[in-house]
């Protein structure tokens, strides 16, 4: 089922997510309806408080960006396949020089901006079947992962951007919040305007 992603200014995106535990209802469903929900907005990741729950999980399928064609053909495979899931996940460790890449989120539509992160992460994490993994990442993939965990820890990409840079997009994000925002995704925005 496709489920309406959660638009900028709802306070469940800013929540620091709780642990789950492998018997948390629903689980297996939440987790294939986020994946139909990603595809459907053509994301390549999607954390649970984008569709209104403050849990530690998300999920990633970076298959689009495997059509770059400025990319290396072994990158191209790499990211053509990586689609995993992240429950109850820790950063341990982000290291490497910073990189800057633009960067979207499907809860802030029609706002890109570069972010810079760093270019290798070590990161633990459960999986769908609750086996526990301790994984390095980087590179783009790194960065989604990146993305999504600052979800799961209430922090959006636009936090990471400069002040007068967040001046600059302050209206559009007003807009978002007030529902005006037209992405072809259902959303759930903040504060819809009456009448709309
Ligand atoms: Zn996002």
């Amino acid at each position: 089922m496709i489920l309406p992603i959660v638009g900028y200014g709802d306070p469940v995106l800013r929540k620091v997510c709780e642990p789950i535990s492998q018997d948390y209802p629903h689980l297996k469903q939440i987790i294939a309806d986020m994946y139909e929900t990603m595809y459907n907005a053509y994301g390549v990741g999607l954390a649970a408080p984008q569709v209104g729950l403050g849990i530690r999980l998300f999920v990633i399928d970076t298959k689009p960006f495997g059509e770059d064609d400025d990319l290396s053909s072994e990158e191209q495979t790499e990211l053509k396949s990586f689609r995993k899931t992240f429950i109850n996940a820790q950063m341990l460790k982000e290291e490497g020089e910073e990189w800057g890449f633009n960067e979207g989120c499907l809860s802030i539509p029609e706002v890109r901006e570069d972010v810079y992160r760093h270019e290798k992460i070590t990161i633990e994490y459960y999986d769908e079947d609750f086996n526990k993994h301790t994984d390095v990442f980087d590179g783009l993939i790194a960065r989604v992962i990146q993305h999504e965990y600052d979800h799961i820890e209430g922090i959006l990409f636009t936090d990471k951007i400069s002040t007068l840079k967040k001046q600059l997009i302050k209206k559009k994000l007003q807009n978002i919040m007030e529902g005006k925002a037209r992405p072809d995704y259902k959303m759930k925005f903040a504060a819809p305007k009456k009448g709309r």
